[in-house]
């Protein structure tokens, strides 16, 4: 199983910004860690060609300049920084590359990407490109007839994507998320299901039970794009739900079970997660990859028994300040 993954993909923030950017090192140190048969590949910045696609290049030009209005800038929650539009094609290539690397290989993952957030002419939520709605119109290009699919199970909807495929029949898109957190406005997907703030496992996996099936069986996808989401996590800053760890990873096995009986193509990415522990936050990440690698039956040796035993026994990952 290739995973696409690059140090850039770490940009140093503000030291009280709460956006764990030191998660991408530590995921992947992690993964290589538990998982020493794993391919960690190179990711590529996203060609500009693809990006225009999807955005609008007067906004492009505003982040890499770094004058986006105050507005704007406080609607992406993260400051200027000389690499951001750098960094940001790099998650996307990864996720164009395992995209492609899925379609050939059955599975892929980026470690990173879910940037659901963005919009063509706008970031919102951290996310600065919609890194899967970059990759969705890079494969149409290729292959227009492509069914896709985005099952999003992050704890936030995923409005940018529901936006931007609103009207391609060619993507189909679910989320599962609370409903009354951010976005404040959502967008209408093709599958919404608002949960109530808080709401614990019984009541997250039974939602999910009931919608993820139904929906997968009636697209019939050829590329399935999983924004995971570790933000249903209980001590999540702002998912706002009450998964405890063995339940996150419980929700992760039967999506991909449920993806799995579908046999599309899936590309895992890792959407938001800001734990109260910044290392459980990757530890979470890396747990999603790892389930998804097992259902498809590469994990050589089975999954882990708790994400617990995802650690760095070499200490700090490269990239990451104390
Ligand atoms: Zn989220």
């Amino acid at each position: 199983m290739r995973c696409f993954y690059d140090p850039g993909y770490y940009l140093p923030l503000p030291p009280d910004h709460p956006f764990p950017m030191d998660k991408f090192p530590r995921a992947a140190a992690m993964l290589r860690e538990a998982w020493p048969e794993v391919r960690v590949e190179p990711a590529h910045p996203a060609p500009m060609e693809d990006l225009l696609r999807v955005h609008a290049c007067g906004y492009l030009a505003l982040i890499e300049a770094g004058t986006l209005a105050q507005r704007a800038r406080q609607r992406l929650g993260l400051p200027h920084h000389p690499r951001l539009l750098h960094r940001s094609r790099l998650e996307t290539g990864g996720t164009l590359q395992a995209a492609r690397a899925a379609l050939t290989d059955g599975i892929a993952a980026n470690l990173a990407g879910g940037t659901h957030h963005a919009f063509p002419d706008a970031g919102l939520g951290y996310c600065v490109l919609n890194d899967v709605a970059v990759a969705a119109r890079a494969l149409h290009a290729a292959d227009p007839a492509l069914r896709l699919a985005v099952v999003d199970t992050d704890a936030h909807q995923g409005n940018g994507t529901h936006a931007i495929f609103a009207e391609d029949p060619r993507v189909a898109t679910y989320s599962i998320h609370v409903g009354r957190n951010y976005p404040a406005k959502k967008e209408p997907g093709d599958c919404d299901v608002p949960l109530p703030r808080y709401a614990g496992p019984e009541e997250y996996l039974a939602a999910l039970d009931a919608s993820l099936r139904p929906f997968l069986h009636s697209v019939e996808p050829d590329l399935v794009f999983w924004i995971s989401g570790a933000d249903c996590h209980e001590a999540d800053r702002f998912g706002q739900l009450r998964l405890d760890t063995p339940s996150l990873r419980e929700r992760d096995f039967r999506v991909c079970r449920a993806l799995r009986e579908v046999a599309a193509p899936l590309v895992v990415l890792y959407g938001g997660g800001y734990n109260r522990d910044r290392v459980h936050t990757a530890r979470l990440h890396a747990q999603s990859v790892l389930a998804a690698a097992s259902i498809w039956e590469i994990l050589p040796t089975g999954p882990p028994k708790s994400a617990q035993h995802l650690r760095c026994r070499t200490g700090e990952p490269p990239g990451v300040p104390g």
